[in-house]
């Protein structure tokens, strides 16, 4: 690639080279292959001096660091740490191939376009950058490209702060998601994820008895007694917490202030939420305030004219942090009611959640970058609902937060819809914003 070329254009080819690598991961240990787009990154840092190293933790499952080395070893360390994994998606309810990565009037369309191939592109695209450009800075600079984000981190940033933790260590990590400008009536306001909800799930077995599909009265039908208990967990909600991450944020929307009051008030905040327009503020407000349950997956049966004897449900729970795995049980045991008895409750995962302090240097260095790079914005801790792999640095106690900058073309509403969604694109005015931040936050952190 030709040094003229500007950030924009070096974005934007690397981040379709990334979706047409295709990583997708469906949840099985061989899916992903990251590999491809570890070579992918290979070629792009090759020639600019930054120096680096792949590991796998299974045959194509590869990760890489590279790293520029600071001068000032008890100066803070900063990671830039973006995933090159996609989840699935189906191409009926596309505009465009989800694998094509189609550049159409500035817009990149493609599985992973904001999720997060657009800022691993992005982080990559500053750390060539700094490298060519002679950048020594005081703080070492890490970039991790990891595998298995979107299956929960094991053979990705589990794997290497597990096996490889000299290799990883540092002071703070920047990873997905944020920097979205909501606007608000005190101007755009860029939220920074400094929580994230824990990954729970359990699966619940149902017994019943089998008998002859012909006579099924009275019949104890696993199926039936399932059906019931899918939608008492669908129904059940625990009692709401406000934790200071949504009671900021909530503030911050400018919203009517009897709303905000209903927002952030544990005893109104299910009703409020539940009647709330729009949807995805409705939806936000919701799973901030109260750990969740979604019942995902039902497996059961064998054959038409048999009554079933065991169904299993596969429920996924996102807890607040501070719950724990035995608040989780007892709370779907009060979801069950009379019928708990009759399930078996297996434990598949796990996950505390996890927060960061926002009052640091590096959360000011942002509030700083991100002040210059879009004006009249201001830059809001928030929490996550769903996974990332934050929290295996916040778990060691390291401040991470997931941030990136995006330009006001796709409206903010549609990002939800985006994550996992159809239709996933990004316009590359975003992409040269989240590069040259990248690039200004190195200047002001580490220099
Ligand atoms: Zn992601």
């Amino acid at each position: 690639m030709r040094d003229d070329q500007s950030v924009e254009v070096e974005s934007t080819e690397l981040l379709r080279t990334l979706i047409r690598n295709a990583c997708v991961n469906d949840g099985n240990a061989s899916s992903g292959q990251e590999v491809k787009s570890v070579d992918a990154l290979e070629d792009f840092f090759a020639g600019s001096g930054l120096a680096w190293e792949r590991h796998q933790s299974l045959p194509g499952r590869g990760s890489l660091i590279a790293r520029i080395e600071g001068r000032d070893h008890s100066a803070p360390r900063l990671l830039l740490m973006g995933h090159t994994d996609v989840v699935p998606a189906n191409p009926s309810g596309w505009q465009r191939d989800p694998f094509g990565g189609d550049l159409v009037d500035g817009i990149v369309w493609g599985r992973g376009a904001i999720d997060m191939l657009n800022l691993t592109a992005t982080m990559a695209v500053a750390m060539r950058r700094l490298a060519r450009s002679g950048f020594r800075p005081r703080g070492t600079l890490i970039y991790l490209a990891v595998a298995d984000e979107e299956a929960g981190g094991t053979h990705g940033a589990g794997y290497l702060t597990e096996h490889h933790a000299e290799k990883v260590a540092t002071d703070y990590v920047i990873t997905e998601s944020g920097g979205v400008p909501i606007p608000t009536p005190s101007g755009p306001m860029l939220s920074a994820a400094v929580a994230e909800k824990g990954g729970n799930s359990r699966r619940l077995v149902v017994a019943g008895t089998p008998g002859h599909g012909s006579r099924p009265l009275r019949s104890d039908n696993a199926l039936v007694t399932a059906a019931e208990v899918v939608r008492r967990v669908a129904a059940y909600h625990p009692k709401a917490r406000i934790p200071d991450e949504w009671r900021r944020y909530a503030q911050a929307l400018g919203l009517a202030p009897d709303l905000t009051a209903a927002l952030t008030d544990p005893d109104r905040v299910y009703e409020t939420a539940a009647a709330l327009e729009p949807l995805s503020l409705a939806r936000t407000a919701h799973a901030c305030t109260h750990t969740t349950f979604s019942p995902n997956v039902v497996r059961g049966g064998s054959k038409i004219n048999v009554i079933p004897d065991r169904v299993e449900i596969d429920v996924d729970i996102r807890t607040l942090p501070g719950i724990t795995p035995d608040e989780v049980d007892a709370m779907l045991s009060e979801a069950l009611g009379d019928l708990a008895g009759r399930v078996e409750i297996q434990r598949l995962r796990s996950q505390l959640g996890s927060r960061s302090s926002f009052d640091t240097p590096l959360g000011d260095a942002i509030r700083r970058v991100s002040a210059a790079l879009v004006p009249g914005s201001r830059v809001v801790p928030a929490m996550t609902t769903g996974g990332t792999d934050a929290k295996y640095f916040r778990w060691q106690g390291v401040p991470s937060y997931g941030f990136g900058l995006h330009s006001r073309r796709i409206p903010h509403t549609e990002y939800p819809l985006m994550f996992h969604g159809h239709n996933e694109r990004v316009d590359t005015e975003s992409l040269r914003l989240s590069a040259e931040m990248w690039m200004a936050l190195c200047r002001d952190f580490l220099a």
